[in-house]
């Protein structure tokens, strides 16, 4: 057997379904090949990386998946979705470096504005709904909906209502009805895309606010 067989039957190998003519062959190569035991053992390394990454998504929080690739700047986002033509080495590497542009780019973002010094506005947010059984509000100023969710109290015509207390700032959020259907504020002052095909609803908060500032 020569390198590229072998290379053709790591999966199987680490899989243990080859033929036992075909494992004897793989196992009587690796002993002379240190090229093909080094390779073995990357695929073995990424084997267990992935093996904990999906552990890691069986209980993603809320939400989170979502804002991440949402806040995934264009070019990084399309080496995401194209992940499973390249390397898996390094597509891993490159899940694990656009997480981290995420979490360091809202950090940073976060760290810029000088919030102690700015006074926190009461804000009140109207949402109109008939239909809906429960809305709730989730935004940057919950994280997506980790914490501090609001669920509204609707009056009799369909009318939520939401009141916060939230710093000068930007901020993006959207209604989440009945627990799954993501809907857009039609009042928000603007609308950006949320890199799902939809829209989030943006507040802004300004020293003068003083009311109603949706
Ligand atoms: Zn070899």
């Amino acid at each position: 057997m020569d390198c590229r067989k072998f290379e053709s039957r790591i999966d199987g190998y680490l899989r243990n379904d080859l033929s036992a003519d075909d494992q004897r062959k793989v196992d009587s190569h690796l002993e002379t090949c240190a090229v093909c035991r080094e390779t073995l053992a990357e695929h073995q390394a990424l084997e267990a990386i992935l093996d904990r990454a999906a552990e890691w998504t069986v209980d993603p929080p809320p939400f989170l998946t979502r804002k991440i690739v949402s806040n995934l700047p264009a070019s990084v986002a399309s080496g995401f979705w194209s992940w499973k033509v390249m390397h898996p080495i390094v597509a891993v590497v490159s899940l694990i470096l656009a997480l981290a542009i995420g979490f360091v780019g809202r950090d940073v973002i976060v760290g810029r504005q000088p919030v102690d010094v700015q006074r926190a506005q009461t804000i009140r947010i109207i949402f109109y709904s008939p239909e809906a059984s429960s809305v709730a509000l989730i935004g940057d100023f919950n994280d997506w909906g980790q914490r501090d969710v609001t669920l509204a109290q609707s009056s009799d015509r369909g009318i939520w209502e939401f009141s916060m207390t939230l710093k000068p700032g930007v901020y993006h959020y959207n209604m989440l009805v009945d627990g799954e259907k993501w809907v857009a504020n039609p009042k928000s002052a603007s609308l950006v895309p949320d890199g799902f095909g939809g829209y989030d609803s943006v507040l802004v908060v300004s020293e003068k606010c003083q009311d109603d500032c949706t």
